[in-house]
């Protein structure tokens, strides 16, 4: 038994012990402050270096490129992270903007070489029970934002990194005029082969004249923003293609997750090719500056306890959904972005809508 299992067990007891890792800190009573407590020590005490010092110290890859805050335009560098899968032989650094928050990859990856990442193999396990749960999560996430979701008759919607199209059969079951590009041609293929009415593409937008001609009312953007080297130009291209009382759904890894503040380089968000973490915090800089009007976020409780599948008892339910609310808004970050204050009348009721403008 490690350390810090053994402490764990005498400061809990063993009540704890079968609750999934992921559910585990939002339920001990107490840990959220602990952790909390914990992540602003952290932020205290990391040294803020300038980008020239932080160059001097840090090995680059071949595909790779020192940046600076993409959302502030900051170049002062506090590094935190260090994420590592020996097995699997890859590892990066990551640092946060001392004047905004945001924490991102540095270096990162050049974009000219972002296909290097995807190339190959890319969608071999996109079948069978691991398809099942990524589409159970869209449910999950559509239910979340109300009636946007709902009826898809004559709307238009592109999936944006549409992978094998597993969304974009969700989207045509619901009548969506529906459309995806993705950067793996493999999963191009793949997508191609389950769908009936919907079309998957090989590229970026700009290469299918389908895609650029714009008019979408809805964009998705299901865990790939976490993997866009240049959001900013990524984000007024889909404001320039969506319709007026259009929409942009994202989800991505949450940084601002108790997961993240309790588990650091071994947070689960850290994955290979993730470049940018975003946060309620720093989210919504991304949408002024590419000229959206509103965003509104979701909670996320986990997959399991908002399809009602969960072990966890009822009263420990409780307390994860309070300690979500009361702190980071879950280890998933959902947000409904409003192309103008037509998408908001149409489309931001019952929601907690955040002006951007
Ligand atoms: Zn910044």
């Amino acid at each position: 038994m490690s350390v810090k299992r053994a402490i764990s067990r005498v400061v809990y007891g063993s009540r704890y012990a079968r609750v999934p890792w992921g559910q585990r800190i939002y339920v001990r009573p107490g840990e959220r402050l602990v952790r909390e407590f914990q992540w602003r020590l952290r932020l205290r005490r990391a040294p803020v270096v300038s980008l020239q010092e932080y160059r001097e110290r840090t090995p680059l890859g071949e595909i790779e490129e020192f940046v600076s805050c993409h959302l502030c335009g900051e170049t002062r560098q506090q590094p935190l992270f260090e994420p590592a899968d020996a097995k699997r032989g890859w590892s990066y650094r990551v640092v946060r903007c001392p004047a905004c928050g945001f924490l991102y990859r540095n270096p990162n990856i050049r974009p000219e070489r972002l296909g290097d990442l995807y190339a190959a193999g890319y969608s071999g396990f996109l079948t069978g029970r691991y398809a099942a749960n990524r589409q159970r999560r869209y449910r999950l996430t559509m239910d979340a934002f109300g009636p946007v979701f709902e009826s898809g008759q004559g709307r238009r919607l592109l999936d944006f990194g549409c992978g094998a199209g597993l969304f974009l059969e969700l989207a045509e079951q619901r009548g969506f005029d529906a459309v995806g590009v993705d950067l793996s041609a493999d999963s191009v293929a793949a997508a191609n082969a389950r769908l009936t009415r919907a079309r998957a593409h090989f590229g970026a937008p700009e290469d299918v004249p389908e895609i650029a001609a714009g008019g979408f009312d809805v964009i998705t953007l299901w865990s790939v923003l976490a993997h866009l080297p240049r959001p900013l130009e990524d984000f007024k291209r889909f404001r320039d293609l969506l319709a007026p009382g259009g929409v942009l759904l994202i989800l991505t890894v949450n940084a601002a997750s108790l997961q993240l503040k309790a588990y650091g380089s071994g947070w689960n968000g850290f994955t290979k090719n993730h470049l940018m973490f975003y946060s309620a915090e720093t989210m919504p800089a991304l949408l002024r500056r590419t000229g959206f009007a509103a965003v509104a976020f979701a909670p996320f409780y986990g997959d399991t306890v908002e399809a009602g599948t969960t072990k966890l008892p009822a009263p420990l339910q409780e307390r994860l959904r309070r300690n979500v609310e009361n702190s980071d808004g879950g280890n998933m970050l959902r947000a409904l972005a409003f192309a103008d204050t037509e998408a908001v009348e149409r489309w931001g009721g019952g929601l907690a809508v955040r002006p951007l403008l």
